[in-house]
């Protein structure tokens, strides 16, 4: 069936168009006020508004409401309420009133809140965030929120991107206004996530104990093939997973997501969706409800989706790359470096202002990607290293090199590029080649973000870049202000940062053994592990800063680190009970299973006849045997690892983390490496769990 795209775009959204539709004209106004200037709201007008919103949800067929929030768990949450109120004559009527629609207060006090909040004071408020714009979803309608507690203090992902958003805004203005722009009322933050996914079908995944719990494999052996061919990336598109991103783009369609690009990624079964950028956000809302239907999706097609960062070990993972810039109210891109990037002065005054703060924040950079999940990515060949730097192509480079050494910029004619094809079109070089292995990247007029994970929300790297960029120029205002000839003052503004801070400029490749030597002789951050990197999140820099920009408090920010610490050693530990489960309860049971059967198998031949050969048999079961003691040794080690973390446990935090990053993950290593050796011996047939071949291979 032909679908009508531009009718279904937006249907399930209470957006601009439909508010202009059904509120009194005066209350519209307001609306767009309060959502482009941050005006408040007053009751009457939400009354309104509520009323409105409610009657158009019923006409599409919802009957509960739900704020709807992202709690420190990385996922939204929602508790719903239906519409009815109950009537003298025992009739319900549907009712959703203003207070309704602009604070919720769910009893909170089981999401993490690393210490914030006791139990006895657990109340927890949403308060609706109009910027942006409610929708339906599965017959309820959801309004976004932001969740704080009662002291005030932020216990989502919300809550610190919208502060941040303020806080970019406000010190953008300011040097914009010294370079004479007048006009500019507000800066925009824009951003357009990458998001990359695995699909597999179902009934193999729920054979995996390991994908259920902890969302990736904890064992299996390599199959014959992986993604050593390069067959799959790009690859023309199964009719199975095409019938799934069509039905996909259909749900993305209808809630307003601007669904774009869909293709094959590099490991089999992996593909990737990328959206039209637009306000972080909305970006932030949208991209947490693609992956919530991405789950849904390909559970309606037989699938499932898996969005850990290491499914499968021996294929690349899964990342998210952060398309960032910064507009201004008149959609004009702070980083477009135009025809002339040497004269374009507001181009590098922002543009360094970013060099800057990559450089003085590459512990906070590196913080807000850090996960147990992503750590497996980061640094392995198929991710950037877990080193900041960045990427600026030859053109920038020229320019930046230029601007060091005061030597005229002579410019570079652009190339035009020889294909060596006649019927093909001729087309100019761009000006920045890619470089896939950068972790921040320039790419013509944004910046992309490769580092993060497939699982994250993007609010926690965006609210600590648009913090870091709002400090850069905070400083770059602070010092501006009181030039008496501003056009020196800004030449000598950027060069001295050109200066100070190009060591964070890297345009090589980023996987290379060289570049680690290099970067730490540069004097740059190799924070490997999650572990590593979170203690700086209380680096006193780092507090001064986020507290100065009032995006969090220091109290705030400590409950971050202890949050963000929990998460890790939980999901280790999860990861560890799981791997014991499965070695326990299913792989020595069938190994020694597989193991009696040869042997009866000897008894049997024997039998007949003692001349007949045994060897294979016999080697097997000396062979397996073998695995089976060390694997018994190896199980053993990793129950006492975990004996040791729980002791470390009582130290401290941080204490338990080192543990388990250092010793248990190991000794989770050790343990799966014998049970890949014995799964390549045993007949597929004995093994208990479906293969890599069958869970990278099965969907057609
Ligand atoms: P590339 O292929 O070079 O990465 P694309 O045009 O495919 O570039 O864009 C990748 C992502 O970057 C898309 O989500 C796109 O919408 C987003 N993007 C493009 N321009 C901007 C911008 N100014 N700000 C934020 N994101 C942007
Ligand atoms: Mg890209």
């Amino acid at each position: 069936m032909v679908k009508n795209v531009p009718e279904l775009f937006g249907s399930m959204v209470f957006n601009e168009s439909v508010m202009k539709e059904r509120l009194p004209k005066d209350t519209y106004k307001l609306m767009c006020r309060v959502i482009q200037e941050g005006k408040r709201l007053d009751r009457d007008v939400a009354n309104i508004v509520a009323n409105a919103m409610k009657d158009w949800a019923l006409e599409k067929g919802a009957t509960h409401f739900t704020h709807w929030f992202q709690p420190m768990t990385g996922i939204t949450a929602e508790k719903h309420d239906s519409f009815i109120a109950p009537t003298a004559d025992g009739h319900v009527i549907m009712e959703f009133s203003g207070k309704e629609l602009i604070q919720g207060e769910p009893d909170a006090s089981s999401f993490p809140n690393g210490g914030l909040r006791a139990t006895f004071e657990a109340r927890g408020y949403t308060a609706w965030d109009p910027t942006s714009f409610a929708f339906i979803k599965g017959g309820t309608l959801c309004i976004p929120t932001a969740f704080y507690s009662y002291g005030g203090q932020a216990l989502d992902k919300k809550t610190p991107l919208l502060r941040s958003m303020e806080a970019i805004n406000k010190q953008a203005v300011r040097v914009l206004r010294l370079l004479g722009d007048t006009e500019t009322k507000r800066i925009n933050v824009t951003v357009g996530p990458e998001q990359e996914y695995f699909l597999i079908d179902k009934e193999v995944y729920r054979e995996r104990k390991d994908l259920i719990y902890c969302g990736r494999t904890l064992f299996g052996a390599k199959p014959p093939k992986g993604q050593e061919l390069d067959d799959h990336y790009f690859g023309t598109i199964k009719p199975r997973v095409k019938a799934f991103m069509t039905d996909l783009d259909e749900e993305l369609w209808k809630m307003g997501i601007l669904s774009k690009t869909e293709h094959n990624e590099v490991a089999p079964a992996q593909h990737e969706m990328a959206p039209i950028f637009t306000s972080v956000n909305i970006s932030c809302d949208h991209n947490q409800l693609t992956m919530e239907l991405m789950k849904k999706v390909a559970d309606k097609h037989g699938m499932v989706c898996l969005l850990h960062e290491k499914p499968f070990a021996g294929v690349n993972g899964s990342g998210k790359h952060d398309n960032w810039s910064m507009s201004t109210d008149k959609d004009s891109n702070l980083l477009e470096p135009g025809e002339s990037p040497v004269e374009n002065t507001r181009f590098l005054l922002f543009l360094t202002a970013l060099i800057k703060a990559v450089d003085d924040y590459q512990d906070m950079l590196r913080i807000s990607v850090a996960s147990a999940g992503n750590d497996h990515r980061l640094g392995a060949n198929e991710a950037p290293p877990a080193i900041m730097s960045m990427f600026v192509g030859e053109e920038l480079q020229a320019v930046l090199d230029s601007i060091e050494s005061g030597v005229e910029y002579a410019g570079k004619d652009r190339e035009l590029m020889k294909v060596g094809v006649h019927v093909l079109p001729r087309f100019f070089r761009d000006t920045t080649d890619r470089n896939r292995t950068s972790p921040f990247a320039f790419t013509g007029n944004k910046f992309e973000f490769r580092m993060l994970g497939s699982a994250l929300s993007i609010a926690c790297p965006n609210f600590i870049l648009n913090t870091i960029v709002a400090e850069s120029l905070s400083q770059f205002a602070d010092e501006l202000e009181g030039a008496t000839d501003m056009e020196a003052a800004i030449n000598a503004l950027i060069r001295r940062t050109v200066i100070e801070h190009k060591r964070i400029i890297f345009n090589g490749n980023n996987y290379s053994d060289e570049w680690v030597v290099e970067a730490e002789s540069r004097g740059l951050l190799n924070l490997k592990t999650t572990i590593d990197a979170l203690p700086c999140y209380l680096a006193d820099k780092n507090v001064a800063t986020f507290t100065k920009h009032k995006v969090l408090t220091a109290e705030e920010m400590h409950s971050r680190y202890e949050i963000l610490m929990e998460n890790y050693v939980k999901c280790v530990h999860i990861e560890a009970l799981t791997m014991l489960n499965m070695a326990k309860k299913s792989i020595l049971p069938a190994v020694s299973k597989y193991v009696k059967g040869l042997a009866e198998t000897v008894a049997a031949k024997r039998a007949v006849s003692t001349a007949i050969d045994c060897s294979v048999e016999e080697k097997l079961v000396a062979k397996l045997s073998g695995l089976c003691a060390d694997f018994y040794v190896k199980i053993d080690a990793l129950e006492a690892a975990l004996v040791m973390a729980e002791e470390k446990a009582v130290v401290g935090i941080l204490d338990e983390g080192q543990c388990y990053q250092a010793v248990v993950l190991a000794a989770m290593n050790e343990l799966r490496e014998i049970a890949d050796v014995m799964e390549e011996e045993v007949d597929e047939k004995a093994w208990p769990f479906p293969t890599y071949g069958r869970l990278l291979f099965s969907v057609l």
